[in-house]
């Protein structure tokens, strides 16, 4: 829904509002937000309202730094949880320079400029719904995170297998407080581990929803006592934790995925992106699992993809086509973690699946086979290659590809790419646990 400037106002004096958070999204995917008392709505809503940029992720220098926060007024919504000193309503701001242009820097302001690219190719919306996956683990003394987990519960577990479970439910009332439509909270198949799966929605806003969602996750479980974590793998030997991304692309007429003449009722427009899709899968991976420990969960026996290749069957698959036809005909891409920054990622499979559109990239045949047992040779003749087995090699893959540079703009490139080659060679040089273990006592 979107508000006028005088509906903002008359809500924050009904709503009892005394607190504005002003939020946006660094490159890392982290949300930053100031705060600032509702006497300074006018200057926010006059789009007055600076803030020093230069300390911010990949974002600026420090002799540019002065930057202005616009507020989306579709995004208002006040926190339900309540504060001591009044209530706080938040609004997702676009990051603007001081001479008054989007900041490129900004990965809100590039999906922003991706959709526009995608009205111009002909659809109305680009609809994704993302099912988040976490751990719940317990807090010490001291409110620290600690290794244990909070249960031993497995997939769809009810209670008192699933002690989360009191967690995750007012989890999902607070999220409907919000105006989330939730469809679905589970137990998932590690122990400690919760997925909630909540409607999708045009990029922007899913993009929006996946942020506030895991601002929720955190903030309840703490009245828990417990830690909530996006970290991709953050314990060997079990599953680790994924954000399969569902896709659609609307037009007026409605799904354009759906052909009910197509084969398998998929669109000619569907194949296209899938061929998109499958074509810049190796170079986006950086992108959809930007950690040295995103690797960690690509591994195969976990449930997560390791191959490039889609199936209309089997669920395992780098991209999947979920059985749903008519509104809800979709794609399903499986190997996007929850440490991914949304908008980045939600932009990286738009430019893959428009490009495949736009140079009418037909997919390699499906494979309906579990690609596990195969061997190398049986992959090479069916055309399937390996995703990226280390940052490192996925960042090397994302600098060999023009449509993913695209896709992020020249600014956000070159500080993503910055920024993981940093992470990588800090990488390289720590010694690990398993490394001690291994060597020293044997040499
Ligand atoms: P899975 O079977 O993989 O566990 P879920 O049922 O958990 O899938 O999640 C399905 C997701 O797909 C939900 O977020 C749902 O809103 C979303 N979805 C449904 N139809 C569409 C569509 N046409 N385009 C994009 N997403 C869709
Ligand atoms: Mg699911
Ligand atoms: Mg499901
Ligand atoms: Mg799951
Ligand atoms: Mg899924």
């Amino acid at each position: 829904k979107t508000y006028t400037q005088d509906e903002i106002r008359s809500l924050v004096k009904s709503e009892h509002v005394e607190f504005l958070r002003l939020m946006f999204t660094d490159l890392m995917g982290s949300i930053k937000n100031v705060e600032v008392p509702t006497s300074q709505l006018d200057k926010l809503l006059d789009n007055k309202l600076m803030f020093d940029g230069s300390s911010i992720d990949g974002f600026v220098r420090i002799e540019e730094s002065d930057m202005y926060l616009i507020p989306d007024l579709s995004t208002w919504m006040v926190f339900p949880w309540g504060s001591e000193h009044g209530r706080v309503a938040r609004l997702i701001c676009e990051v603007y320079t001081a001479d008054g242009k989007p900041f490129t820097g900004d990965p809100r302001n590039n999906l922003i400029r991706l959709m526009g690219e995608m009205k111009e190719a002909g659809f109305t919306s680009f609809n994704i719904g993302p099912e988040p996956e976490f751990f719940l683990f317990k807090m010490d003394e001291n409110g620290d995170p600690t290794l244990k987990l909070n249960d031993k519960g497995s997939y769809f577990d009810l209670a008192p297998m699933d002690l989360g479970e009191n967690c995750r439910r007012d989890i999902v009332l607070e999220m409907e407080k919000m105006g989330f439509e939730v469809e679905a909270a589970h137990h998932e198949v590690a122990p400690g581990q919760h997925e909630i799966d909540f409607k999708y929605a045009d990029a922007l806003e899913a993009a929006d929803n996946i942020q506030t969602f895991k601002l929720v996750v955190k903030t309840i479980a703490r009245q828990y006592g417990l830690f909530a974590t996006f970290m991709p793998k953050p314990l060997e030997g079990i599953n680790g934790s994924g954000m399969h991304l569902n896709m659609s692309l609307s037009t007026a007429e409605g799904n354009a995925f759906y052909d009910p003449k197509g084969e398998l009722e998929l669109s000619e427009t569907a194949y296209h992106f899938l061929g998109g899709l499958l074509s810049h899968a190796r170079s986006f991976t950086a992108i959809v699992n930007p950690l040295v420990n995103s690797y960690k969960r690509l591994v195969p026996g976990f449930e997560a993809p390791v191959y490039v290749a889609w199936s209309g069957s089997n669920r395992s698959p780098l991209v999947r086509v979920p059985n749903a036809r008519g509104n809800s005909t979709r794609l399903e891409i499986r190997s996007v973690d929850p440490a991914a920054n949304p908008y980045l990622a939600i932009a990286a499979v738009l430019e893959a699946g428009l490009d495949g559109i736009r140079n009418k990239i037909t997919p390699e045949d499906s494979v309906d086979r579990n690609i596990y047992v195969m061997d190398e040779g049986e992959r090479e003749e069916n055309h399937i290659s390996n995703l990226p087995d280390n940052l490192h090699n996925a960042t090397k893959a994302l600098q060999a590809d023009p449509v993913m540079k695209a896709a992020l703009g020249d600014h956000l490139y070159q500080s993503f790419v910055e920024a993981k080659r940093l992470e990588w060679a800090s990488y390289r040089q720590s010694v690990t646990k398993w490394e001690r273990d291994q060597y020293l006592e044997q040499y």
